[in-house]
């Protein structure tokens, strides 16, 4: 049997080209013990990809490598007592259209309650780290004011509607008119700022929060955050949860010195990376499931179809192509 596989065949020079990417066939041999022949469902294509193909992020792609991510997939045959033909499960796989993986470390989805594609959207690391870093850093108290950055992407969307939850004034910084309509009506947020438009994003942050900024959440990074931070209120905290503004910068990036501001303000910034709450992921999903059946929670996905779209998919996070999780569908599941 064939696999179609995607390989990083040249590291980016800025914004990712579908030229970095190739489709090539291999043939595929059969599960040894211990292994499952996989049918990729979805697959996720995320920003910290870019970070590691500059080193930027562990495990580091390098030219030559098959890429690698977090997907969902249908056992087709099983070498592995645990698992059956028919099952789905979730880990990170290659980038193929048909795989073999070993069962170690792929987690058992059963009895699901929402479709397939929210284990790597709302219930999966982009949900899962808005819950964690919102909670354990942002320590959001009812009345305070929190703006977003990225509002509208699969974790700022829901770290702006749990900063609501928790009785927080939420702003969104988004790069459309369409995802500022997005979150202010589906996800209500209190306001959004078109970043891309906005003539002075300061003088519109401090129009719409007269009474300062305590908690950050930061998708992007670059100059929104300079404007944002320096509008933060003593004691504020900043949640660095990713940087994507200087993901395909090929020059180092240069701004303001916010240190002085961090010691007069007081102010917390603390990074954060999802896989130090893995011990804790049950108890995430099971609060996320909670307030998604409370319809306290909404989210959306951008799903593109096809193999390979994965390049175009991957690219579209840095033109904004995506509201909510971008995610590409693989194959539809048998019917047996
Ligand atoms: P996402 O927000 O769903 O998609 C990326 C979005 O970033 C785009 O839709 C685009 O929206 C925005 N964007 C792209 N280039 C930009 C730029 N130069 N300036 C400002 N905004 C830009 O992606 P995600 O998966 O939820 O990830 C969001 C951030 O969190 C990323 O930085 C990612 O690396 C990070 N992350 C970190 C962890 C962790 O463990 N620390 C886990 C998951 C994700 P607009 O149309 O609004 O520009």
């Amino acid at each position: 049997m064939k696999s179609r596989l995607m390989r990083l065949v040249s590291i980016p020079e800025g914004m990712p080209q579908p030229s970095n990417f190739k489709i090539e066939h291999e043939e595929l041999g059969v599960p040894a013990n211990g292994e499952l022949l996989l049918k990729p469902i979805y697959i996720s294509v995320d920003p910290y990809l870019r970070a590691a193909m500059s080193g930027g992020h562990p495990p580091n792609l390098n030219a030559g490598d098959i890429i690698i991510s977090r997907g969902i997939a249908e056992v087709v045959r099983s070498s592995d007592k645990r698992f059956s033909q028919g099952d789905f499960v979730m880990g990170y796989m290659e980038w193929r259209d048909i795989l073999i993986a070993k069962a170690d470390g792929l987690i058992h989805l059963k009895n699901n309650a929402l479709p397939l594609s929210a284990y790597l959207s709302v219930l999966g690391s982009t949900g899962l780290s808005a819950y964690f870093s919102l909670i354990e850093i942002g320590k959001p108290k009812r009345g305070e004011t929190m703006i977003v950055s990225g509002a509208a992407g699969a974790v700022g969307s829901i770290a702006g509607q749990i900063g609501k939850i928790l009785g927080c004034k939420v702003i969104g910084i988004v790069g459309s008119e369409e995802k500022a309509q997005l979150i202010t009506s589906a996800f209500q947020f209190d306001a959004a700022i078109n970043y891309k438009t906005n003539k002075d994003i300061n003088a519109t942050i401090q129009e719409l929060c007269p009474e300062g900024i305590d908690i950050y959440f930061d998708n992007v990074g670059g100059t929104v955050s300079d404007a944002v931070i320096s509008n933060m209120n003593d004691y504020g905290r900043v949640i660095v949860c990713g940087t994507i503004a200087d993901y395909n910068n090929t020059m180092k990036a240069t701004g303001p010195r916010l240190l002085p501001l961090v010691v007069f303000k007081k102010l917390l910034i603390q990074g954060f990376l999802i896989g130090d709450y893995k011990d804790r992921f049950e108890e995430g999903r099971r609060q996320l499931q909670h307030w998604l059946a409370e319809d306290k929670i909404h989210y959306t996905e951008t799903i593109m179809e096809g193999f390979e779209q994965l390049p175009d998919a991957f690219i579209g996070l840095f033109n904004g192509t995506n509201k909510g999780k971008m995610l590409v569908k693989i194959s539809s599941c048998t019917i047996y």
